[in-house]
């Protein structure tokens, strides 16, 4: 047992000290953080608290059946969708607002952290309790509360599908625009919460471009809203600095989010090349000569084995990558944008390019390209996404230096990107009954990442920092940058018990993260 938090002598309010049996153990094929759940209360200031006293107080808070902490029920939010894991103490699931404010009051008190999650859809292990304490879910906060077509905006509960914005206004002529390839999964709050984009980013923005408003439950449980209804509130943009805060700065409890109107013609091709340059060059030259494609999507071969094995929507098996360019706008726009891009694609070598007939033959590509993560499992036991941007220009470099990493690192990578944006996502292939394939896999995202940043680029372009990238944090920004952050945090949630350990570097030595007995492989932890 060992201390892992100190009471801090400033604080007023009750002084919890955990301690903790902590140990990372590599077992079944994902790195494990157990926090074994035994507090032991220093309360300075109110009545200690038991372990047992904090669940019968979240029961009378949500009721019986929506707090959990057995472990076979716990066990169920140990992870999201990264290569992450650590066993939440108590889960809790609170149906409105009030509940919410309530159950971030009692942790408060008892002095544990909270870590807000959503779907559990997130890549970077953001929702991923490290340091233990209750796991608050929003899913049951699932309702569109308003849809306000004349004024484009809808406010919705956090817990609500992304997809399920766009259901609700489609006959209308309405759509939410950002749209990540989980979208039938994950909710507006993680979607908040990672400021998260999608295929469609290049022409609409990411999520903070469509947020007008928050209301959030912020640390002390206090309820207030950030930003408004219109663009442009007054002040200091309070709201901006929330959207992407990754559940550090309070929890997202209702989401005032802009409506857009769909525009008149679509049109959308699939460019088929047999070579990776080509389809780079091509990605750059349509930008280039001023197009904004809706889209700009790009599989290589790999991913496109994998969706053909999966889920078949005739993407042809033996190209070297395929291209998807969606375009939107008034007709006459559309169809000579589409002529052009057409034209360009051919210019540097595609061998076919095929524009969707129909929009059941658009679906169908679609479909294909959302499909292409959950298809991966068709080609590989195990993968780990990576998330990093370069500039667009830097994309035909940085895909051979992404093949030249896989064959040093003797890894298969598939990718599989939002190419418009210049944000890779390299997907690491790798098993892991095989000793020792995790850390070349470790090692060969690091070298991933640095090329980007070398290339002038970043280490996350949608997926956030949260665990799995805080290592690397510092190749983006010096001790000065973090501290500015910190600062920031440290004015909304000064205790720290808002998702602690995420995003920024721990210091060296607090104990929070070791290395366990499977040595963990260099970069991932500090
Ligand atoms: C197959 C697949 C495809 C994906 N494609 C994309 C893509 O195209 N673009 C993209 O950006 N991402 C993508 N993602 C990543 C992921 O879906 C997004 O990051 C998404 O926004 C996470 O939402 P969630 O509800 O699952 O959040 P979770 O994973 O539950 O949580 C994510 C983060 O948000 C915080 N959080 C959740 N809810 C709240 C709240 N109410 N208040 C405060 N903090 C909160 C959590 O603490 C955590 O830090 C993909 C993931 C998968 C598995």
């Amino acid at each position: 047992m060992a201390p892992v938090r100190q009471p801090d002598a400033g604080a007023s309010s009750a002084f919890v000290q955990l301690t903790e049996t902590r140990r990372f153990a590599y077992a079944q094929g994902r790195f494990k953080f157990f926090a074994s759940g035994l507090f032991s209360f220093s309360a300075r200031f109110v009545k200690p608290m038991s372990r047992q006293d904090l669940i019968d107080e979240l029961k009378e808070i949500v009721g019986d059946r929506y707090v959990l902490s057995a472990k076979e029920d716990v066990i169920v939010y140990e992870q999201d969708a990264s290569i992450l894991q650590a066993m939440p103490e108590i889960v809790a699931l609170p149906a409105d607002v009030q509940q919410v404010s309530a159950v971030v009051k009692a942790a408060r008190r008892s002095g544990v952290p909270i870590v807000p999650r959503g779907s559990g859809t997130g890549l970077a292990g953001g929702a991923v309790p490290a340091e233990g304490g209750i796991v608050l879910s929003l899913a049951r906060l699932d309702r569109i509360l308003k849809i306000d077509l004349a004024n484009r905006v809808a406010v919705v509960e956090p817990g609500v599908i992304n997809l399920d914005i766009t259901k609700a206004v489609a006959a209308q002529g309405f759509f939410y625009a950002p749209d990540p390839s989980s979208q039938a999964a994950c909710s507006i709050g993680g979607n908040v919460a990672n400021n998260s984009g999608g295929p469609h980013t290049l022409a609409y923005g990411v999520t903070t471009n469509h947020v007008l408003g928050v209301e959030v439950v912020l640390s002390d449980g206090e309820i207030v809203w950030l930003g408004a209804m219109v663009p442009d509130a007054p002040g200091y943009d309070l709201c901006g600095a929330f959207v992407g805060s990754e559940g550090t700065l309070g929890i997202v409890t209702k989401v005032a989010v802009r409506l857009m109107a769909q525009r008149e013609a679509v049109s959308t091709l699939l460019a088929v090349f047999d070579d990776m340059d080509g389809a780079t060059r091509t990605v750059v030259d349509i930008t280039a000569a001023g197009i904004i494609p809706a889209a700009l999507e790009l599989m290589d071969q790999l991913s496109i084995e994998a969706v053909e094995r999966g889920a078949p929507v005739g993407y042809p098996r033996d190209a070297a990558a395929v291209l998807l360019v969606e375009i939107e706008g008034v007709t006459e726009h559309t169809q000579r944008a589409m002529n052009l891009a057409s034209a360009l694609c051919a210019r540097n070598g595609a061998r076919e390019v095929k524009k969707a007939k129909d929009d059941h033959e658009r679906e169908l590509l679609w479909k294909g390209r959302k499909g292409a993560f959950g298809a991966l499992g068709t080609i590989t036991p195990n993968y780990y996404v990576q998330d990093g941007v370069v500039p667009r220009s830097q994309l035909p470099r940085i895909m051979r230096t992404v093949a030249d990493i896989g064959k040093r690192y003797g890894l298969r990578i598939a990718n599989v990107f939002h190419a418009g944006d210049g944000n890779l996502h390299p997907n690491i292939l790798f098993d892991l009954r095989h000793p020792g394939e995790l850390e070349r896999v470790i090692e060969a995202g690091a070298a991933i990442l640095r090329a980007c940043v070398d290339a002038g680029g970043s280490i996350t372009g949608e997926h956030g920092i949260g665990l799995e990238k805080k290592a690397y944090i510092g190749l983006l920004f010096n001790d000065q940058d973090l501290e500015a952050m910190a600062r920031l945090r440290q004015s909304f949630d000064p205790e720290r018990r808002l998702n602690p350990a995420k995003i920024f570097p721990s210091p060296a030595g607090c104990g929070e993260l070791r290395v366990g007995p499977a040595r963990m492989p260099a970069g991932l932890w500090i």
